[in-house]
């Protein structure tokens, strides 16, 4: 099983974590507890690369996550169940498990929507929650006006998603999906990020494509806040586009192909060093130009200067090499 797959399938069920650093354990509200109605809800620690999860509340406990898939299985969304080709047997398993078999199975397809309560961002809010919304992405995040507007950028004043900023995904200007910040000015709890629920073209989610159509270099990082930081920022003809997550799908590449880029650079996280070569082989192994750029902090919180040196610096991706090539003096372009 793959960490990152199996997090990807339990998170929209378990929320997310305010922290998580790959190899450690991640705590979440323990939903056997909540089953049991206990009083006090303990934290379930789960363990992706150990494969293991614990509760020391209720005592629930197992050293395969599979377990703990089944477990809440009746509550992991069908379009979270991608199957990309990779790991396939565990895909149709679940799948199986939990919507019959794949002949007997209803083609759903699922309407992605925006989250109630949503108010677009607008040059000037008068409600309380938009000020406070404007200042924490214009103020605090140094996140240019344009580039908010540029992809529809908003908040929720009321529901589930009250006090976060909200980052629509559109491609090919149709919703796929939507991603958000908690604004900690304005709601103090809650998950940092929440995700919108995917539609059937859940891998296919990548932010800021459509305003990445023309772009001659695309820098591909995680989140929304990445993108911003990389759109057009060195150079008008630099798309920033973010994958929403280490893992790029084979849909992924498939859009990345369509804008026809002369170059990939993938910019994730400093502890996600091996996703981003894997990420840079794959889009090389379809004939891109792939390289891999190394950041020491998220692209947003680097100077211009430090941002064009990591730049310069970035690894060229060979398919079967790896590695091959590293630049760190060519002229900045
Ligand atoms: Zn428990």
């Amino acid at each position: 099983m793959d960490p990152d797959r199996v997090r990807q399938a339990l998170e929209p069920v378990l929320g997310y974590p305010d922290s998580y650093s790959p190899g450690h354990d991640a705590n979440y509200p323990c939903p056997f507890c909540v089953k049991e109605g206990r009083g006090k809800i303990s934290h379930l620690h789960v363990n992706y690369t150990k494969g293991k999860a614990i509760c020391h509340g209720c005592g629930w406990k197992t050293s395969n996550l599979r377990n703990l898939l089944l477990a809440v299985l009746g509550r992991v969304p069908r379009s979270l169940v991608v199957d990309d080709g990779g790991d396939g047997d565990f895909v149709e398993h679940i799948e199986a498990v939990l919507y019959g078999k794949a002949e007997e199975r209803e083609t759903v397809v699922q309407e992605p929507e925006l989250p109630a309560g949503f108010v677009p961002l607008v040059g000037r809010p008068s409600d309380k929650v938009g000020k406070a919304v404007h200042r924490y992405l214009i103020d605090e995040r140094a996140v240019p006006f344009d580039r908010l507007v540029e992809v529809g950028a908003g908040y929720c004043t009321e529901g589930a998603l009250s006090g976060y900023a909200v980052f629509p995904v559109h491609v090919g200007g149709q919703l796929v999906t939507y991603t958000s910040r908690r604004v900690p000015t304005v709601r103090l709890n809650g998950p940092k990020v929440r995700h919108g629920a995917f539609g059937k073209s859940a891998s296919t989610a990548l932010f800021n494509y459509d305003n990445c159509v023309g772009c001659r270099r695309l820098i591909i990082g995680e989140g929304p806040f990445d993108a911003f930081a990389l759109h057009r920022r060195l150079n008008p003809n630099h798309g920033g586009l973010a994958s929403l997550g280490t893992i790029l799908h084979k849909r992924h590449v498939r859009l990345i192909e369509a804008l026809e880029p002369e170059e990939v650079v993938v910019c994730y996280d400093a502890d996600a060093p091996d996703k981003a070569f894997k990420a840079a082989a794959q889009l090389a192994s379809v004939g891109l130009k792939a390289s891999v750029m190394t950041v020491e902090k998220d692209p947003d919180e680097l100077s211009d200067e430090e941002l064009c040196a990591c730049y310069r610096a970035r690894t060229l991706v060979d398919p079967e090499l790896g590695a091959v090539e590293s630049w760190g003096t060519e002229p900045r372009r």
